[in-house]
């Protein structure tokens, strides 16, 4: 029945391009002929149709060309007219009512071709159009599945529009076309089926159905009897032309094999940096030695050479600190101790000792007084040290660096002022990222690209948070918070 229909309806066969001739010849012939017939047979009057032909003719014609474009309309047409002149011949028409009937049958033919001209240019022209859109997504869908990367593509109400084999074989779950993700009691289930998908897929579906952002783009995906794999996740809002979301695109990258080699690399690096630590303090400890065995002999060379020495080897401990420090962190090791202890010695200390390290620095501070505060205090003067090491290495033709401490809210702010070389700001929000360096500079100035990463750890695991105003060739702020734990510092200023 269907099939039938199928053959017939020709809104069913819009886009299909393939035209039948014989169809609209045969058609067209069997209805005159049993027109010719149901006349004489069941009206026994083989005129009593009269202009009603008119009309059937019309249909048929409209018919054919909507189903078989303009080649069928013209067949129709053609059939029809030959009609016309078999009735006039049948009918024995002669004289003026055969001239009228000629010239009636002239001005319909006109009538038929134009109609049929039109109708079925359309018909071909939404089969084009229709064919092209289906050539177009059937090209997509083709890309789709060979791509490496997941892809999934829902309308606004969570409906699969498109996913790749890729999206089954990175989240162990099949989106099949046409399903929808819903929330149902706060879960993500694939409907109709009610599917409860993985736990680990949760975020990333959510996000999907609730178009909300991301919090975090790479997730770890566990699935029963198949592989740990990290997947990084970006969902992006598909817009029409008047900007209106109309669907949401997924993209889903494997990134295991990147994270296997961080992974690697963290461990090699927190290896490495932890045998360079012992030899080291056993160095430390000899130049001690040395010290004072210098000291006894009296020698100014020998003291200035063991100074020097000295100064490398500090340089070398933070260095090799530094990048245990990025193991731990990497390996959620990162540890801290809790404490009150006074802000501002701790502040003025560093400061004295930067101002000593490089003299050419007038290093001023100004601010409010924040005797007291709770954390770890060495980890907090490491990210002292680090914004202020940073504003001097990266402003070698300025002279002045400001340091300001404010209490702001329930927090303590402190900044680190250079006037140096400044950050473009499309690089500001990188800085703070894992061995970043901006490329340009690196070259002229040494570093690893971690002090800011480890700063960044430090402060926003007490609390606070870290930030940087700053313009390319006038220079930089750092900026980073902290909790001031009102109660304790109310109690000890209570009692001073
Ligand atoms: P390092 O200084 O060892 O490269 P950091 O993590 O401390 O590593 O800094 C990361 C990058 O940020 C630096 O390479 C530099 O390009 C930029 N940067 C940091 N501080 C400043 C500053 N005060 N002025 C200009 N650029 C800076």
């Amino acid at each position: 029945m269907l099939k039938v229909l199928n053959f017939l309806s020709p809104i069913r066969r819009l886009g299909n391009r393939k035209y039948s001739l014989f169809f609209p010849l045969i058609l067209t012939t069997l209805a005159y002929v049993s027109l010719e017939l149901f006349a004489a047979i069941v009206l026994s009057d083989r005129n009593a149709l009269g202009s009603s032909i008119i009309l059937l003719s019309f249909i048929l014609i409209v018919y054919t060309a909507c189903r078989d474009g303009r080649r069928g309309g013209f067949i129709a047409t053609g059939v029809t007219i030959a009609y016309y002149v078999y009735l006039m011949y049948a009918r024995g028409y002669v004289g003026d009512r055969l001239n009228t009937a000629v010239e009636a049958t002239a001005y319909l033919g006109i009538l038929y071709l134009l109609c049929a001209f039109i109708i079925g240019w359309l018909k071909e022209k939404i089969d084009y159009l229709l064919g092209r859109e289906a050539d177009e997504k059937k090209r997509l869908q083709t890309i789709l599945q060979q791509l490496p990367a997941g892809v999934i593509i829902t309308d606004r109400e969570g409906v699969i529009l498109e996913s790749n084999a890729a999206v089954q074989t990175l989240l162990g779950i099949s989106l099949p076309i046409g399903a929808q993700l819903v929330q149902s009691n706060q879960r993500v289930v694939l409907s109709p089926e009610y599917e409860v998908l993985a736990e680990s897929t949760l975020p990333i579906l959510e996000a999907i159905v609730t178009g909300k952002k991301l919090s975090q783009e790479e997730f770890v995906i566990e699935n029963e009897g198949a592989q740990v794999r990290y997947i990084h996740a970006h969902i992006s809002s598909i817009q029409n032309g008047a900007d209106e979301p109309i669907a949401t695109a997924t993209i889903l990258t494997d990134i295991t094999q990147q994270k296997e080699l961080e992974q690697l690399k963290d461990e090699f690096i927190g290896i490495a940096s932890h045998e360079l630590k012992t030899p080291l303090t056993s160095i430390k400890g000899y130049t001690q030695i040395l010290e004072r065995i210098i000291e006894e002999m009296g020698s100014d060379k020998a003291r200035l050479y063991l100074r020097r020495t000295n100064r490398y080897i500090d340089k070398l401990t933070s260095l090799i600190g530094d990048l245990l420090d990025v193991s731990k962190i990497q390996a959620g090791k990162l540890e801290f101790t809790s404490e009150t202890y006074n802000f501002d010695t701790m502040i003025q200390e560093a400061i004295d000792s930067f101002a000593h390290l490089a003299k050419k620095y007038t290093i001023i501070k100004r601010g409010d007084s924040i005797p007291a505060i709770v954390g770890d205090s060495s980890r907090t003067e490491q990210v002292i040290n680090n914004f202020l090491s940073n504003a001097i290495k990266y402003s070698p033709d300025a002279d002045t660096i400001i340091v300001t401490v404010e209490r702001k809210r329930k927090m303590a702010v402190v900044s680190v002022q250079d006037f140096g070389i400044g950050i473009s700001p499309e690089k500001k929000e990188h800085i703070f990222k894992r061995f970043y360096r901006i490329n340009q500079e690196s070259k002229k100035f040494s570093g690893l690209g971690i002090g800011l990463y480890i700063s960044s750890e430090i402060v926003e695991r007490q609390g606070g948070k870290i930030w940087v105003d700053s313009s390319k060739g006038v220079g930089s702020t750092f900026y980073f918070s902290l909790p001031l734990v009102a109660s304790i510092t109310d109690v000890l200023e209570g009692g001073a």
